[in-house]
């Protein structure tokens, strides 16, 4: 490893980069990720940059060294907050004030017992204790997994970053960037560290994240003579910042929380997820229904202290405990838990399916969608490029041949044109040159499959020109000297070539739009002459552009002039000027074969598709008949039209057009906004540099994840990994269903918690009419349920067949419904019926149960108060049970789907099982003030509870009965 000397002001490395790490931030931030051992490389030339950090700027760094110099730095990430320590996250659990209140109680409950010196154990206080630790450890549990659901997306969207490792240019995860590597730079990546340029071709980079200053810097390689502030050094990149435009290539210089941006945000701590609008809804529910229930406990703790006389110490803590536990049970304390674990479930459900939601709030978002605008290359269609007809002057040849492989024929009128000399052969093969020199793609065969990095629509002229067999020709004689890169604004692309059979002279050589080509050339090429483009010849290039565009075909027009190498201009867009002609390609680009499916699957489901395309209108007309978007010769709106329009123009021509072609990025946010003036909404895809306004201003910015850049990524809600549109409106139902999903069990969880409040509500103040008075001389407290009782009661049900409700299928008919409004409310008035009610009917069943069981009741037994509330307890918990199955829907009936959710019988079965433990265990008798049933109360018990299943299918016969067919698609 060799030394170098950097100039003054700047600080040399050690000579290994595995002690690089500065004492500085050593000391300061022992757990520091990355490091910065260059204090200014933008005083040092790029080459003693190099130097310092031992790595070949054509090769970059081998692969060990790289995987070493990781292992010494760490990865190149800021800082993290730390993981919470179980003990600390259970701790937090205890920490309401609800369960404080209950752990007072219980404590209360304990000195009592004390001060008794009673000889059989303090239950109530030993039972309480365990139960609030179980429901403490069950409510941390989750919590744990919603936040480690939540960092695995977090790591699925992982930024990635270029580099040069081995001598060639491999895409890594950003967090595995070390010093040294050099960075591969092109529009639309984002700057994965801080690093020195060390090449530059038009390389702008939007910095505003870290400087505040809009405009994007124009960077290059200079040596700078003097320190500058962040914003003026402008021959390094920075962690953080975006390419706009061009290509370049840094040595990184520092990485984590060395670079600039750790600097600003010093100890980044994890970013809080902000709370989506359905968990601030069920907080804010949650917060009202606590409200509620405090109330009704301290109308039960008042009116069972009024109308017994109580005894002792022991029967006010009786009491005291019911008021408290009825409180801990009724209040929905950890339901924001439970909604980020279905929605984090939910989103990793999305992620098996190639959707990635990086945010939990877009998932509700995604089920409220109305309108999907999808571009049209790549996700409507396959996005795999051939060319299939070259047009020229003199006539037309075709390209025989699919896919990238090379294999195929040019040809006009049946003749291989690789043979021919013809005017038409000259004209064929200078597009196809023209084409491939304005080419930053590249063909690789790798076992007999031919693949492409790059832009398909480039890769498809390089596989043309082999077919001709006119591509060594080229790359011998030409050679790059400048580019103007393609941008789907401008929709050219332009390089400069030496030339080798000229020397002296350069050639300008631009492909792109053809009608925006046309207005660049002065000239046609004919054979090997030019002539002067006429208006004639100028109509007739435009008819073609329409003729092949009518049939679907992408076109691109190809033009050249040469140069003295002396007037050679600057290499930026004036040059694409007074241009010969040459001719044009139709490429072919068959629509996905899964795209019309899901494009009626949408419609179905009330979403409307729009396409949206940089390409010509005919083309997107043609396509959009093919896919069955729209029917033949419908409008298409071009971004010129757009333009012309006023905010409110653009509104009301959005709401009729289902085309917009020769669109611009600009375009497409005027196309967001419209839609959302309009009330929609939108989920949007995106791509480019360009569409992150318009990714970020839509509901839901969607990013290509095989061919969108890493800032279109960032900007974006969510990321397609196979860019498909059916991949948006699978994720679009699977958004719908953890919606429906999250109604269910809060339905469930409501309704259940409304019958264990009824039931002792009910059953105190109507104490005397039961008969439970009556039922029990050796106590004076009258409850049809005890503390100890509820609070299992809520343990039992809540966790486990909750959760399981969380993770339901998607129901089939999900997609046959109109877009939920975002305005909607989660829990709407037909919910809460459906909640009262059926609390109502659980607390009816429970009591009339104990009624019916005390002495001289109905039902045959012993009747004692004991059995009687054993009874009722029994009933209130499969009443629970049965209530999982009838709270999926208001209207389906619980059988139609009973099988769909194998965890949810386990969970069933569970709590059943521990149901009968309660009711057999003799510890647990005393514990719980339980009695041994008998098999007829039992069945009595099951009897009664099916109650809640047998009132609900008939209110659910009611509602489907009175519903019109309309609304029947509305709600489930
Ligand atoms: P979308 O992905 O939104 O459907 P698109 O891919 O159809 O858009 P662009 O990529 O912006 O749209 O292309 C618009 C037009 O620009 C194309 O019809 C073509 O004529 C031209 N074009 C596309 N790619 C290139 C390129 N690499 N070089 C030069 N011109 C191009």
């Amino acid at each position: 490893m060799r030394r170098g000397r950097l100039p003054a002001g700047a600080r040399a490395i050690p000579a290994a980069p595995a002690s690089a790490r500065t004492e500085r931030s050593a000391d300061r931030r022992p757990t520091c990720r990355g490091a910065a051992p260059v204090t200014d490389p933008s005083l040092a030339a790029t080459s003693e940059v190099a130097a310092i950090l031992d790595v070949s700027l054509t090769h970059g760094l081998s692969s060990p060294e790289a995987a070493s110099r990781l292992s010494a730095h760490g990865p190149n990430e800021l800082i993290r907050e730390r993981p919470v320590p179980v003990w600390r996250a259970i701790l937090a659990q205890l920490r309401g004030a609800l369960i404080s209140l209950l752990l007072v109680a219980a404590a209360i409950s304990f000195v009592v017992w004390v001060v008794d010196g009673d000889a059989s154990l303090p239950f109530d206080t030993i039972v309480i204790v365990l139960i609030v630790l179980a429901n403490a450890a069950l409510g941390a549990a989750q919590e744990t997994r919603a936040r480690h659901a939540v960092e695995a997306l977090r790591d699925l969207t992982a930024a990635t970053a270029a580099v040069l490792r081995d001598g060639a240019v491999v895409r890594i995860p950003a967090g595995e960037v070390v010093l040294g590597d050099v960075l591969v730079l092109q529009e639309g990546d984002a700057v994965a560290a801080d690093a020195r340029v060390c090449a530059a071709a038009g390389l702008t980079v939007a910095e505003s994240s870290l400087t505040g200053e809009s405009e994007p810097v124009l960077k290059s390689t200079a040596t700078m003579t003097g320190p500058a502030t962040v914003g003026e050094r402008v021959n390094m990149v920075f962690s953080g910042t975006a390419v706009t435009r061009g290509t370049g290539r840094a040595i990184v210089t520092a990485t984590g929380q060395a670079t600039e941006m750790g600097e600003i945000a010093g100890l980044l701590a994890a970013t809080p997820h902000d709370p989506t609008p359905l968990q601030r809804e069920t907080a804010r529910i949650g917060r009202t229904l606590g409200l509620a229930v405090l109330v009704v406990a301290v109308v039960v703790m008042v009116t069972v202290l009024l109308t017994s006389e109580l005894r002792s110490a022991e029967d006010a803590v009786t009491v005291l405990l019911l008021g408290v536990s009825l409180a801990v049970a009724a209040v929905p304390e950890g339901l924001p838990a439970v909604l980020s674990v279905v929605l984090a479930i939910g989103v990793q459900r999305m992620a098996r399916h190639h959707a990635i939601v990086k945010d939990l709030s877009s998932v509700e978002t995604l089920g409220s969608s109305s309108v999907i605008c999808a571009d049209k290359t790549g996700t409507l269609t396959a996005g795999e490029m051939t060319v299939v007809r070259v047009v020229t002057a003199s006539g037309e040849a075709t390209v025989t041949g699919t896919g990238y492989r090379p294999d195929g024929r040019v040809e006009a009128d049946g003749q291989d044109l690789r043979d021919s000399e013809s005017d038409l052969r000259t004209e064929v093969a200078l597009v196809l040159q023209g084409g491939s020199l304005t080419n930053d793609a590249t063909l690789r065969n790798v076992d007999g499959a031919w693949t492409v990095e790059g832009d398909p629509t480039e890769a498809a002229f390089l596989v043309a020109e082999q077919k001709l067999g006119t591509r060594d020709a080229r790359a011998a004689r030409f050679s790059r000297v400048g580019s103007v890169p393609f941008s789907s604004d401008r929709r050219l692309m332009t390089t400069l070539q030496s030339d080798a059979s000229h020397s002296g002279r350069v050639r300008v050589v631009t492909k792109g739009a053809p009608d925006i080509l046309l207005e660049r050339c002065t000239e046609l090429q004919v054979g090997s002459h030019t002539v002067p483009l006429d208006e004639v010849r100028r109509a007739r290039v435009l008819a073609d552009v329409d003729r092949l565009s009518g049939e679907a075909l992408r076109t691109l027009a190809v033009a050249y002039r040469s140069l003295d190498v002396a007037d050679a201009p600057d290499v930026d867009e004036s040059i694409e000027s007074g241009l010969v002609l040459v001719g044009m390609v139709g490429i072919i680009d068959p629509p996905r074969p899964e795209a019309a499916r899901a494009i009626s699957d949408a419609r179905r489901a009330g979403i409307r598709v729009l396409m949206i395309t940089g390409d010509h209108p005919r083309t997107a007309q043609r396509i959009a008949e093919d896919l069955g978007l729209t029917g033949p010769g419908a409008r298409v709106l071009t971004g010129l039209d757009l333009d012309a329009l006023d905010d409110r123009g653009r509104e009301a021509a959005v709401r009729g057009t289902t085309v917009y072609a020769r669109v611009a990025p600009r375009h497409k946010l005027q196309i967001v906004d419209a839609l959302q003036a309009g009330g929609d909404v939108v989920a949007m895809t995106g791509d480019g540099v360009n569409d992150a306004p318009a990714l970020r201003s839509a509901d839901i910015g969607v990013a290509m994840g095989v061919t969108g850049t890493e800032v279109a990524k960032q900007a974006a809600a969510m990321i397609l990994t196979d860019d498909n549109i059916a991949t948006i409106v699978q994720a679009v139902r699977e958004g719908r269903g953890i919606v429906d999903n999250i109604r269910t069990f809060l339905r469930y969880l409501l309704s259940s918690n409304m019958g264990e409040v009824l039931t002792v509500f009910v059953g105190v103040v109507g104490a005397g009419v039961l008969g439970l008075r009556g039922a029990a001389p050796e106590t004076s407290v009258v409850v049809p349920l005890l503390a100890t009782q509820i609070l299992w009661i809520n343990l039992l049900t809540d966790a486990a067949p909750a959760v399981a409700l969380g993770v339901d299928p998607v129901m089939e008919d999900v997609m046959a419904r109109t877009p939920r409004r975002s305005t909607d409310r989660i829990i709407d008035a037909r919910m809460w019926a459906g909640v009262l009610a059926t609390g109502g009917v659980m607390a009816v069943v429970t009591l009339a149960t104990i009624d019916l069981s005390l002495p001289g009741g109905l039902i045959p037994g012993t009747g004692s108060l004991t059995t009687a509330r054993t009874c009722g307890f029994t009933v209130l918990v499969l009443a629970q049970l049965v209530n999982c199955f009838t709270a999926r829907s208001e209207r389906t009936s619980a059988f139609s789907h009973l099988l769909v959710n194998p965890l949810l019988w386990g969970a069933v079965g569970l709590s059943l099982l521990l149901q009968v433990l309660v009711v057999y265990v003799p510890a647990l008798n005393t514990a719980f003030g339980t009695s041994p049933l008998s098999l007829q109360q039992w069945l009595v018990c099951v009897g009664m509870a099916s109650v809640v299943l047998w009132m609900s299918e008939l209110r659910k016969v009611v509602a489907r009965a009175r519903q019109s067919p309309r609304a029947a698609a509305d709600r489930p």
